[in-house]
């Protein structure tokens, strides 16, 4: 049993989880220590107890950082193979995704030694002003299981970096990669009690951790439900949080798009990672002059690509990760068509060779964005086409929606994707390329429901993960 890391112990427990691969669920991939309450009592007590030290430690941070970065990289493919098989992406956009993570580990690393403030005048003569930026101690990290590696990645890093300590709950879905990560990061010499591990189930887990008293923030993702309990909770505790959370992206294809760059782009963020990502473009929102040769094109296109195993050869689309989230894939299709729309390609559940959880892409047509399937995350392979007469109407369906992370729009002129990415209300715009796939390096989130707090990712990321000092000096 792989144990959860507590202290700078691996400890296992009564209860364990089997982590199931959804391409195949005869394969156990291991079993998971399941944390309790007094589990995440220690980890907290340790995250404090580490956190002075740790804190006055710049070049060991770079150090650990770096270490666990070339490792990250130089075990791509094994662990590429382990997230492929324990989310159900396929193996090259795993061993992209652990890549990502390396890439992160390495870039907080020269993050570390690279802290900066400002010393400036006073207003008073004969007083200086120094504003400097100051970890906050010990975090709750709390992520999802669609990016397994890659979010982890992104919080723990720059956590460490900037001084902080952590406490970590994966989602129980993708424990793999988790105790991946930890484990790399202890053997390159993190001390006792900096990164802490406690897996198991949200609701008692993610609980124990944001209200135990050490917790000075929690950084989440994961559902728009699931962020706005944990919301409420660190306010009540009066403790800083961010939230990145669910997504309907819009993608706006205007008549005088190149069809193969809509198309490619489209088909890449709509039905890629299985649609199961926070940036998937799930309303194609597309004007009347391209519409009837997009919609055909995009009908050629699917038929061409092959669901399967994740690891198998020639595979473009692995398995939804699990039954819970084929059922509600499904549910969603049957909706669609109980709407209205019409169901142009897919949506059936697939047998493949082995027992899983296979579905074919589905294409409705005839979409309004007034339906469900075109308001709600459905978090599937599972896009809506919806017709619009120009780009203002596409403009305007585009930004009716709750949420508010990507937004992409295929065009070939200047003047309107310049409007598009400064009217766009969403964290992230795309021009003639897919709603997801982003940069390590630059700020990831959104704006209204898809987001909270400041920016991850980045240098951006120093904001969430320090609080500022002002300290005015007077020589005499
Ligand atoms: P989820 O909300 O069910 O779970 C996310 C994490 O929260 C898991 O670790 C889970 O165990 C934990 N959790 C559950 N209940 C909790 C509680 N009461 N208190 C504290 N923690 C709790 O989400 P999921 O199904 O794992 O992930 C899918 C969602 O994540 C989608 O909505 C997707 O859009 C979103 N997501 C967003 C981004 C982004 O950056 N915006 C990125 C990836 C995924």
């Amino acid at each position: 049993m792989n144990g959860n890391f507590v202290a700078g112990e691996w400890v296992t427990s009564q209860q364990a989880t089997p982590n199931i691969n959804p391409s195949n669920t005869n394969d156990i991939i291991g079993e998971y220590a399941v944390a309790d309450e007094k589990m995440v009592a220690d980890a907290c007590d340790a995250a404090a107890a580490a956190f002075p030290k740790w804190r006055a430690s710049i070049q060991q941070r770079f150090d650990i950082l770096d270490a666990a970065g070339n490792e990250i990289l130089a075990r791509r493919e094994e662990l590429g193979r382990l997230l492929a098989r324990e989310e159900g992406k396929i193996l090259a956009e795993a061993i992209g995704e652990v890549t990502r993570a390396g890439h992160i580990f390495k870039f907080f690393a020269g993050e570390a030694v690279r802290m900066t403030g400002d010393m400036i005048d006073s207003v008073r003569p004969g007083i200086e002003v120094a504003v400097t930026r100051e970890p906050l101690g010990p975090i709750g990290v709390i992520t999802p299981w669609n990016f397994p590696i890659a979010i982890p990645a992104w919080k723990i890093a720059p956590a460490l970096a900037y001084g902080n300590t952590v406490v970590f709950k994966p989602a129980d879905l993708v424990p793999g990669c988790a105790w991946a990560i930890v484990d790399i990061l202890h053997r390159a010499g993190l001390p006792s009690g900096v990164l802490n591990l406690v897996m198991g189930r949200g609701s008692r887990i993610g609980p124990a951790i944001i209200e135990n008293s050490h917790i000075k923030a929690v950084s989440f993702t994961g559902g728009t439900a699931t962020g706005a309990g944990i919301a409420a909770a660190c306010s009540k505790r009066g403790i800083k949080y961010q939230l990145e959370m669910g997504g309907k992206n819009p993608c706006l294809i205007l008549d005088d798009a190149d069809l193969k760059i809509a198309v490619d782009s489209t088909i890449n963020s709509a039905f890629f990672s299985t649609g199961q990502r926070c940036t998937a473009s799930s309303r194609l929102i597309v004007t009347e002059g391209i519409h009837d040769r997009f919609v055909e094109e995009m009908q050629a296109r699917l038929a061409t690509l092959k669901v399967g195993d994740a690891v198998g050869e020639g595979v473009h689309i692995g398995p939804v990760v699990d039954e819970r989230q084929l059922r509600q894939d499904m549910d969603y299709i049957d909706i669609g068509q109980k709407e209205g729309a019409t169901l142009a390609f897919g949506g059936a559940r697939l047998e493949c060779a082995t027992p899983g959880f296979y579905l074919s892409p589905a294409l409705f047509t005839g979409v309004t964005n007034d339906m469900r399937i075109a308001r709600e995350e459905i978090f599937g392979p599972v896009a809506a086409v919806i017709k619009v007469k120009d780009f203002e109407e596409g403009l305007a369906v585009s930004n009716d929606t709750p949420f508010g992370l990507s937004a992409g729009i295929c065009t070939s002129s200047l003047r309107d994707a310049t409007r598009f990415r400064r009217e766009a209300k969403a964290g992230m715009v795309m021009v003639n390329l897919p709603t997801a796939g982003v940069d390590y390096h630059v700020p990831f989130g959104g704006v209204k429901e898809s987001s909270y707090g400041s920016r991850e990712q980045g240098r951006y990321a120093v904001e969430f993960y320090t609080t500022v000092k002002t300290a005015y000096m007077f020589g005499g």
